[in-house]
């Protein structure tokens, strides 16, 4: 399997999970089961809690505004992201992260607004810059580990002044980079936790053990840590990406999110091919703000210039 087919997967990847758990949101676990028992019929893409079949989040909205700007910018250019944010979260999309609209309309600059806003409440470890970083995550994996590692703190910082955000994001980062270089991101995961932040290392290792169970989170997932200890619990447990993306949705909870990020690790393990095709046809990515719809092939094209 080739880096593109990987790359692929991994953005597409997130956006399928992303779509598939944006009606299940913060409903009890197991309903995806419930409803689908079978794997592999078909008709998963169900819309549905204000969400049109195939719709995507805001996970993928925000990941696909990283995306155009890397690629429209030439690099990372981020009072350009920023930019791109605020526009979109002034044209009322249909879901966004409280802390997120927060620090996008609180009319501060760039570089304050999320720290003012984390100075003000303290707690801004929620998964919203997790959600977003298949993208990015895509763009700089052949940049080397430090560098990808501090491109998704940098890009987590615009919207979440908490650190936690900023290590989780750079983990997930990671995990992509090697998956795309056909390595097991899991194995590595020991060496990984070494370039934690070491004030965040000991609550990243808990959550990211072979032995930790999402039933054993002391938050909500829509905390960063317990979303990304899930979506690698999810990985680690299942056999293929349909699997993957069916056991994040089944924990209930901030479903959409967990499924997207889950949907990114386990797209860059299996590629573009393991994804069912009855889960991509009805995909698509609205952008407020942009008066623009992506598809499928719009998002492949759009991973096509972000590896270039
Ligand atoms: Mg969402």
């Amino acid at each position: 399997m080739d880096w593109e087919e990987r790359a692929v997967g991994t953005v597409v990847g997130s956006a399928v999970g992303d779509a598939l758990g944006g009606p299940f949101e913060f409903g009890p676990a197991g309903a995806f089961s419930a409803r689908f028992p079978v794997p592999g019929i078909g008709g998963e893409m169900c819309g549905g809690g204000g969400w049109d079949p195939g719709e995507a989040t805001d996970d993928t909205q925000m990941a696909v505004l990283v995306a155009e700007s890397l690629v429209e910018r030439g690099g990372l250019d981020l009072p350009d992201i920023f930019d791109r944010f605020q526009r979109w979260a002034a044209s009322e999309p249909k879901d966004i992260g409280l802390q997120t609209e927060d620090v996008l309309t609180n009319g501060m600059p760039w570089d304050l607004a999320a720290a003012l806003h984390f100075q003000v409440n303290l707690r801004a470890a929620g998964n919203g810059s997790l959600m977003r970083a298949s993208t990015s995550a895509v763009h700089f994996a052949r940049r080397g580990r430090q560098a990808t590692m501090d491109a998704a703190r940098r890009i987590a910082a615009l919207t979440h002044g908490d650190r936690a955000a900023w290590e989780g994001t750079a983990v997930f980062h990671e995990l992509v980079r090697l998956a795309l270089h056909g390595a097991d991101p899991l194995a590595a995961l020991p060496e990984i936790l070494d370039l934690v932040h070491p004030e965040h290392r000991d609550r990243y290792a808990v959550m990211l053990a072979p032995g930790w169970r999402p039933d054993q989170a002391t938050e909500f997932n829509g905390a960063v840590w317990p979303c990304l200890g899930s979506a690698v619990w999810a990985l680690r447990t299942t056999g293929t990406f349909e699997e993957a993306v069916r056991a994040a949705i089944d924990l209930g909870g901030d479903t959409d999110t967990v499924a997207a990020v889950t949907g990114g690790l386990a797209g860059a393990c299996y590629g573009r091919d393991a994804i069912p095709p009855g889960w991509t046809g009805p995909l698509h990515v609205p952008l407020p703000g942009f008066g623009r719809v992506l598809r499928l092939p719009d998002l492949l094209d759009l991973v096509h210039r972000l590896v270039r």
